[in-house]
């Protein structure tokens, strides 16, 4: 199992900023980690019993906050730190939230869309007890969906006999989910970039992207990229990768797989991006090393480390997913004079309108496309800005220059709260 330990990065931060001893304490590891056991009947009438859990690691500016994947390789170690980095993220993003992440150790592409929903649902029962809207509030994830946030709503507020919308963000627009929500996580990595790019003077028509990762946030983030004038010259997914150096169109590449997946019903496309238009196919591997301007990491953990750190081409990293650099490959490629834009700015589109989301559940005022996307632009261009600019007073990484701004804001919080011994 992964162990949770804190970042030597957020240790240098506790001293670089005389950040108090209680706050360092506080910080060290998870709050609660709850472990349960996930039921499930097999359409074949079996019952399979799965490994979950829902770990919160800090609540000193709200409640937990964070996705709920489904994954073989998920646990409770892997739970905690994700939860970690949902801290860092809303407190940079300063949202009234802490963060917390959930999962079940299981291969949801072996299910069928009605044992995936038994699943579902079956989880919210499991952990019932401990989410909420104003204790810990659980999201989409890796292979979790607005469809499948609309059966956890519906069956927390069956257990609870209460309507309540905003216990769980990501639904579907008509229960209740946010304009935009879908959409959020690849435009808020694109202002990300933007942002960095308008400040070396760059332009989207002079930058070729690659992008690692085809899901819900990397979909997007290709098309809103292609849209915005990028070339996006090659994308993968977990099957395979391909490559136009003259630029790709990355919405027919999404269309192929949305179409397929509403044809079958089926909660996870079982086409790949490269049986669509005879693209030209190149190594999975071999798309992190492209000779692009911006390497973006939309797949899933660890996807860079010390082994292939020294391949990376691109000037820039773009961290889609969550934790796609090992700290190791960190520091190889600050070393290499690599730019990382780091996951919990670049990445936060998506909690950014989950927060919007809750504040539209909570009050059933909801609100047209346009007004989520100008208020997450301000946020996110907001966010990126402080950020750039503490890099560059600090002459630190943007990674560091990001942790450091969340910390302060729980240190003073903690510090403000008063002794809770
Ligand atoms: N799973 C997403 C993340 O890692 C979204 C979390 C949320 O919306 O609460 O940021």
């Amino acid at each position: 199992m992964t162990e949770f330990t804190l970042p030597d990065m957020v240790r240098r931060i506790f001293e670089a900023e005389a950040i108090p001893a209680d706050a360092q304490e506080m910080l060290s590891g998870p709050q609660r980690s709850l472990g349960v056991a996930v039921p499930l009947r097999r359409d074949d009438g079996a019952l399979e019993v799965y490994p979950g859990w829902r770990v919160v690691f800090d609540t000193t500016l709200g409640p937990g906050k964070g996705g709920i994947r489904f994954h073989p390789g998920t646990d409770a170690g892997e739970c905690a730190q994700l939860a970690f980095w949902m801290t860092i993220k809303c407190a940079l993003m300063e949202l009234p939230f802490g963060g917390a992440k959930g999962g079940i150790r299981v291969d949801p592409k072996a299910l069928s869309p009605l044992e995936v929903e038994r699943l579902a649902r079956s989880y919210v029962r499991a952990v019932a007890d401990v989410i909420g809207p104003d204790t810990d509030i659980p999201a989409p994830d890796v292979n979790t969906d607005a469809r499948v946030m609309g059966w956890m709503a519906d069956e927390f507020s069956q257990i609870t006999r209460r309507h309540q919308p905003a216990a769980i963000t990501g639904k579907p627009v008509c229960l209740g989910g946010s304009e935009g929500r879908t959409a959020a996580t690849g435009q808020g990595a694109l202002i990300a970039l933007d942002a960095w790019l308008k400040r070396q003077d760059r332009r989207p028509e002079d930058t070729t992207i690659a992008v690692q990762g085809f899901g819900n946030a990397g979909a997007h983030f290709a098309g809103l990229a292609h849209d915005a004038g990028y070339r996006v010259v090659a994308v993968s997914d977990s099957k395979a990768a391909i490559h136009a150096a003259g630029g790709l169109d990355p919405w027919r590449l999404k269309t192929f797989k949305d179409e397929e997946k509403a044809l079958s019903g089926a909660v996870y496309a079982g086409q790949s991006v490269k049986d669509r238009n005879g693209d030209e196919e190149i190594g999975q591997d071999a798309l992190l090393a492209l000779d692009v301007d911006v390497l973006a990491l939309a797949a899933m953990q660890d996807a860079v480390t010390e082994d292939n750190a020294g391949e990376i081409r691109a000037g820039l990293v773009l961290e889609i997913a969550n934790g796609p650099v090992t700290p190791e490959a960190d520091r190889r490629l600050a070393e290499d004079g690599k730019v990382i834009l780091p996951d919990v700015l670049a990445n936060a589109g998506g909690v950014t309108v989950s927060h919007l989301e809750w504040v539209q559940s909570r009050t059933g005022d909801y609100w047209d496309a346009d007004t989520v996307r100008e208020r997450m632009t301000r946020r996110m261009e907001d966010a990126a800005r402080r950020c750039y600019e503490q890099a560059e007073a600090a002459d630190s990484t943007v990674r560091e220059a990001a942790y450091t701004l969340a910390i302060r804001r729980i240190a003073e919080a903690i510090s403000s709260r008063g002794d809770r011994s």
